[in-house]
């Protein structure tokens, strides 16, 4: 297949030593090809052990320059979640990688002391790390480059070194694989960084017309990623509000007091200082934030998305732009997942007002809207301090250890938080998030999309209601959509629903384009599907059923409050009927297990 090599870099950390290894022809990349090598993995397999292989894998489009291919994933099984780990990232790395000459990097085993992996067009070095051990994760960006000229870094933070199970892995001080603990996988096999640098073009099989679809997709892009190139991410903050779904206080509310406070408009006027972008976008939804007066005088990063506006702001109640940039700060620099931060102290606040923690349990009084405790706690689930190292479990394990009242509040799909849409007020987002993936996550359909613009993701004829519980055949398409995305390797930004610029037809043709391989639309489609079915196998073989995919109790009991979804439920019966309409489409049984066999 034009567009891959055909091979990957497996390392073993134990045993100091590296190989490579061909690949079998029918191999796509990313989370195709990861799954096939997790597959097979005993479901007894600690996350955290040496032989947990973490995969870090590119696409037949990394490196060929289509617009939106800056997509790697890194592939494990999650120490949050215990099934499928996958999380994605932009910007640079993944054509770097690709020029060396490898399609993915298959890493096990354990080194004796901290090391980091050197991959250049000289061979394949171990190196030593202890120098970089304890610094954060920009500083060891820094440190790497110094050392070793130009390069593209990934690296873990203190937060990975100390095994919190949200960790994540950072690249470029503002790009992460952030969800479901990449870090703390690198950091238990003691790998703080992996440094990338490459000559190697890739090839395409068809230039001329992959060069055509290039020009007409970045021509569509104009007018569809408008409002995204000016406000980045944070410009979905007032939709998701204004339709009652913005998670409030956690889980109490659909709405903020005051839009204003984390609004796009707002942070573009008094933060923003440039745009940022990766490898092959003219889109620039990157933005670089800088404080320049004020008790967080100084701060700097890139960001905030929507998402971290979320955890990190609405969530905890802290309706303060400045402390969730300078929280942002922080959760970058240590290295964790702002999703699962945010989450996880916003229980506490709300255990706290029940009165179902003490200030003598926590080591500090904190309650929503408290900016400060919010930024002490950061640091202390990274540094494991006090409290912090059981909330650096993540709030579902947190909530195990702290009694009957966090039991019943804890909001997490096997383990894993949900993101920034209340599926009190989105439904399609109630069945997507019980059976996605890597549990409660929003990237693998994209579903909250058609339900915040009504509009259907690929047929303009038909219209999407929020409110509707007819949306299994929805979840299901975009699902095997965002599997051949993920296997292709595209930012989801550029393969939006209802408007692209890369849908199903673009899709194929680029994949032809690329590879080489002509494939008819249905078989596409079931490459997609195919993906998904492997996935739910290997969560199957970890104890993932019917009851797993579900939905915190508050959902279906504890009507929204504040916002335009005020008084919505999840009802059971509607949610239950959909699960089921949605299995039989996959052609699994009633209790979710896939008929056909990868
Ligand atoms: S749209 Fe944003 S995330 Fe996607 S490739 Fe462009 S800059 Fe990166």
């Amino acid at each position: 297949m034009k567009g891959n090599w055909g091979r990957i870099l497996r390392v073993n950390l134990s045993e100091n030593e590296s190989r490579e290894e061909e690949l079998p022809p029918d191999v796509i990349g990313g989370k195709d090809l990861a799954s096939r090598f997790l597959l097979p993995l005993s479901p007894e397999l600690d996350p955290l052990s040496p032989e947990n292989p973490f995969i870090v894998a590119t696409g037949p489009f990394s490196g060929t320059g289509f617009p939106g291919s800056s997509r790697f994933g890194a592939f494990f099984k999650s120490p949050l979640t215990e099934i499928f780990g996958e999380s994605y990232c932009g910007g640079s790395f993944a054509p770097e990688l690709k020029k060396t000459g490898y399609d993915g990097i298959i890493i096990t085993g354990k080194a004796e002391k901290p090391v980091y992996l050197w991959i250049h067009e000289g061979g394949v070095e171990i190196r030593d790390a202890s120098h970089l051990w304890g610094k954060d994760a920009w500083e060891t960006e820094d440190e790497l480059k110094r050392e070793l000229g130009k390069c593209e870094v990934l690296t873990i933070g203190i937060a990975g070194e100390n095994l919190v199970r949200f960790a994540n892995v950072a690249h470029r001080k503002g790009r992460q694989l952030g969800r479901t603990g990449a870090g703390a996988v690198m950091g238990s096999k003691k790998l703080k960084a992996i440094a990338v640098r490459g000559e190697k073009e890739v090839e395409v099989a068809n230039e001329e017309r992959i060069e055509r679809l290039k020009e007409e997709v970045i021509e569509k892009s104009r007018e569809v990623h408008r409002a995204i190139s000016e406000f980045g991410t944070p410009n979905i903050l007032a939709v998701s509000h204004n339709a009652g779904a913005l998670p409030t206080n956690y889980w109490k509310d659909g709405a903020l007091e005051n839009l204003d406070a984390l609004s796009a408009e707002t942070l573009k006027k008094r933060y923003f200082r440039r745009k940022t972008t990766c490898y092959a976008c003219p889109t620039a939804c990157g933005k670089y934030s800088v404080i320049d007066s004020g008790k967080f005088a100084g701060t700097e990063v890139e960001g905030p998305e929507y998402e971290t506006l979320y955890a990190l702001g609405s969530l905890c109640g802290v309706e303060d732009a400045e402390a969730v940039i300078k929280a942002n700060e922080l959760c970058d620099r240590f290295g964790i997942d702002t999703m699962t931060a945010g989450n996880t102290i916003a229980m506490v606040m709300y255990l706290m007002e029940k009165g179902a923690l003490s200030e003598k349990d926590v080591g500090l009084r904190i309650t929503f809207g408290d900016s400060e405790g919010m930024l002490r706690l950061i640091e202390m689930i990274s540094k494991r301090e006090g409290f912090g190292d059981i909330l650096a479990e993540g709030s579902y394990r947190a909530s195990m250890k702290l009694g009957e009242e966090a039991k019943k509040a804890v909001i997490h799909v096997k383990g894993l938080e949900p993101a920034a849409y209340d599926p009190r007020a989105l439904k399609g987002m109630a069945l997507a998030y019980a059976v996605a993936s890597r549990g409660a996550c929003h990237l693998r359909h994209m579903v909250y999309r058609p339900n915040l613009t009504g509009k259907h993701p690929f047929d303009p004829e038909k219209s999407v209601n929020r409110l509707s519980y007819d949306q299994a055949e929805i979840v299901k398409e975009l699902e095997d959509f965002y599997a051949l995305t993920s296997s292709l390797l595209m930012c989801n930004f550029w393969c939006l629903p209802t408007v692209g610029p890369v849908l199903w037809n673009e899709l194929k043709e680029a994949y032809e384009s690329i590879t080489g391989v002509q494939i008819d639309m249905g078989e596409f489609k079931e490459l997609g599907a195919k993906i998904n079915d492997r996935v739910r196998e290997f969560n199957v073989k970890c104890g993932v059923n019917r009851e797993k995919d579900t939905l915190p109790e508050r959902f279906f009991t504890e009507p929204l409050g504040r916002g335009a979804s005020s008084g919505e439920i999840v009802e059971r019966e509607k949610f239950e009927k959909m699960l089921s309409e949605y299995y039989a489409l996959r052609g699994w049984n009633e209790r979710g297990i896939p008929k056909r066999v990868s």
